[in-house]
């Protein structure tokens, strides 16, 4: 079996959900536009440090949905959210302030962490190399809005970049934020991750490995601020017994989870 980060935090949110979508494959749609541009973007930033035209990049990738019936947010369309790239690579060649050596071994790199019966934790970790001529581990994002900064600190309780720090061991990292707004705008937010951290998030994945395997999935249902996970879940139709939710939201893919860790480019 293996694990990645997207599915044990889905596990943590509601067990429940992990089961629909890990054992009994119902997947979400893919129609989100933020989620694809997520990945066409992330082709535009390989491109760039490999010395190639980003732009293109980005045109090439995302004009293969030019014509596909994605759910843009309100105001959004495949033309905005274009120029909306194409500024924000300009924008990051400008500020040059992220530099991978040997591209080809430093982005996206596999790293996995053996556990307990044989199973597997993998992780891609976006890149590794210098912000600001420092070393970090880095996770890129595209968003629509800016990540909060304040209090001081605070990046460092992302779970992913603690997931990310603690199986590769790399204690300084940073999120870059590329945020889709009317006036785009580059985050370059560093954290440092605790050895402390790191020792507890291992806990976090085999505890949670531990209760997947004994095959506990029970509901953590929730429709009150703040825990009101079930409005935003995909797989509410599945526990309201809805067909019409069910056939907009989802699709039954079984054995489709290798694929799980493209979630993670975007948020
Ligand atoms: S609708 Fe609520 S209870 Fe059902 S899977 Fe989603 S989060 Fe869990």
């Amino acid at each position: 079996m293996v694990y990645s980060y997207t599915q044990i935090s889905q596990y943590l949110r509601c067990p429940r959900s992990y089961r629909y979508r890990y054992l009994d494959g119902w997947r979400e749609k893919d129609t989100r536009a933020a989620m694809v541009f997520g990945r066409c973007f992330e082709q535009a930033l390989s491109a760039y440090f490999h010395r190639q035209d980003p732009a293109a990049a980005l045109f090439k990738e995302w004009g293969a949905y030019r014509d596909a019936a994605l759910d843009y947010p309100k105001g959004h369309s495949w033309d905005k959210t274009l120029h909306q790239g194409v500024h924000l690579l300009h924008k990051f060649a400008q500020d040059d302030r992220i530099h991978i050596r040997q591209p080809k071994k430093n982005l996206q790199l596999k790293m996995t962490q053996s556990l307990a019966n044989g199973a597997e934790f993998v992780a891609y970790i976006d890149a590794i190399g210098e912000l600001d001529g420092e070393r970090y581990l880095i996770d890129w994002k595209t968003t629509t809005s800016r990540y909060s900064q304040e209090p001081a600190g605070l990046l460092a309780l992302d779970p992913q970049l603690v997931c990310y720090s603690w199986i590769s061991g790399i204690s300084e990292v940073a999120l870059v934020v590329f945020v889709r707004k009317n006036w785009p705008e580059i985050q370059y937010l560093k954290a440092s991750i605790a050895e402390e951290q790191r020792k507890e998030f291992g806990e976090l994945v085999h505890s949670a490995v531990e209760q997947i395997e004994s095959g506990r999935f029970l509901p953590h249902s929730g429709i009150r601020f703040p825990q009101n996970g079930c409005t935003s879940c995909s797989h509410l139709g599945l526990c309201l017994n809805n067909q019409p939710l069910i056939d907009t939201n989802l699709i039954r893919r079984p054995g489709a989870s290798d694929l799980d860790w493209l979630d993670e480019l975007v948020d």
